[in-house]
């Protein structure tokens, strides 16, 4: 007897990534209501199952999807419309120019085209932090992918609200407007600005709103050298310290960049179990510096991987991020043994799950895991030829070597091609957006 499943993927090279590094050399990974039910050799599993559809990849690589731990996907609508400042000069440009176009409109089609970006470069599931995200939230939707949508907490008024003492009421519908869906894979969070533009009561509220709904806390932190001196001017304490002595920091608390942060700041977020991701392609761009990763990691703390908004990266690819990721720790560490690639491919894999609490759905292949599966090509000229998977996936390997992505069973993009939505359409209706600007 064969059991009837939706798809299977054969005929690749699976590398799992799960606890005991399972490779199969000629593998299948068999798929069924948006799981993993079997996964293994070819030849060992697959005369148990019957497939409505099957994907045979000719010998390309079969592994799981990426995760963008941070990133403002709306903003692929400025991206390029600033570049060259450093942060506080680059906020200066953007805000005005963001509050132009910032609109429903806006974010839905900006959010869909990033969707269009991340999906065709191998990433499944995204951390997404922006204003209006229940609109960022109806374009992850259409798009197939995963997401966490986390909206935009900050004191002054934005185009979401004219007075900052109302944000809470709109913070509260965007909550209620999603349902209560163990199998959703688009869910709520909540993200704050950064402490140089929140004050510890709204940082609280958040607090207390996601500790009672039972979701995340995103925030940037400690970003820019100038922010810790600003921060320690103002509360007389450095950013983790401010956050800790308010209350903010618990296992459902992820900062975002902690770039600056010292020894004792890095065993206060281990001490709260929080997590870290980290943005290198924007610390680069803003020169706002590089995070520790490696003393993260060494302290135990889960370290994930986020490419930033558009407009201050100006890609959403991590595989550009992972190559980067590693040659900045090698740099500062002046150590090129540091961070090797296994361990960089964990922060955009199972350790980046467990930055942003999903480490039980996805970040590896095995059984009962989510289907979020991608197939590498590894047989172009920038990766002949293959000595080691680790090495070609950090230092070699782009985006678009990403020939098919399947994310929670359903395959979205497969050999120059995204399904849910009219992806050319998409493009020209963020072109209208962005047009307004010039
Ligand atoms: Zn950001």
């Amino acid at each position: 007897m064969t059991e009837k499943v939706d798809l299977i993927v054969k005929s690749g090279t699976v590398l799992t990534f799960d606890e005991e590094e399972s490779r199969f050399a000629n593998g299948a990974v068999v798929i069924k209501d948006g799981k993993i039910v079997d996964i293994g050799e070819q030849l060992d599993i697959l005369q148990d199952y019957e497939a409505k559809d099957v994907i045979d990849v000719d010998g390309d690589l079969i592994m799981p999807g990426l995760i963008n731990g941070h990133t403002h996907a709306a903003m692929s609508a400025l991206r390029g419309y600033s570049d060259d400042l450093p942060l506080d000069k680059w906020l200066e440009y953007i805000i005005p120019a963001e509050n132009k176009i910032m609109g429903k409109e806006m974010v839905y089609w900006g959010t869909l085209v990033s969707a269009a970006e991340m999906i065709r470069s191998g990433i499944t599931t995204v951390c997404d932090s922006y204003f209006f995200e229940e609109d960022a939230a109806r374009a992850f939707k259409k798009s197939g992918m995963r997401a966490i949508c986390a909206q935009g907490i900050v004191d002054f008024p934005t185009p979401q609200w004219e007075d900052p003492k109302e944000k809470f009421e709109v913070i509260e519908q965007f909550l209620e407007s999603f349902p209560k869906d163990e199998d959703s894979i688009v869910n709520p969070a909540l993200f704050v600005h950064a402490p140089y533009t929140t004050s510890p009561e709204s940082y609280y509220r958040a607090r207390e709103l996601a500790s009672k709904c039972g979701i995340r806390l995103f925030t940037h932190l400690a970003e820019t050298e100038n922010e810790v001196v600003e921060i320690k001017k103002k509360y007389g304490r450095t950013p983790v310290r401010h956050l800790e002595k308010e209350g903010v920091l618990s296992e459902n608390f992820t900062a975002i960049h902690a770039n600056w942060v010292d020894d004792e700041e890095i065993e206060i977020l281990s001490n709260y179990g929080s997590s870290v991701v980290v943005c290198p392609g924007s610390g680069a761009k803003l020169a706002a510096g590089v995070a520790p990763v490696t003393s993260f990691i060494k302290t135990g703390i889960p370290v994930g991987l986020g490419t930033d908004g558009p407009a201050s990266n100006n890609r959403q690819d991590l595989f550009y991020e992972m190559d980067l990721l590693a040659k900045l720790q090698k740099i500062i560490s002046k150590d090129p043994t540091t961070l090797k690639a296994k361990t960089v491919l964990a922060t955009a894999l199972f350790m980046g799950a467990e930055a942003i609490g999903l480490e039980d759905k996805i970040g590896c292949l095995k059984k009962g895991m989510a289907a979020d599966i991608i197939v590498v090509d590894l047989t172009r000229p920038h990766a002949a030829p293959l000595f080691d998977y680790m090495s070609h996936l950090v230092y070699s390997a782009r985006g678009f070597d990403v020939k098919t992505n399947i994310i929670n069973g359903r395959v979205v993009y497969h050999w120059g091609k995204i399904y849910p939505f009219d992806e050319p359409g998409a493009i020209a209706k963020l072109f209208e957006i962005g047009n307004q600007l010039l």
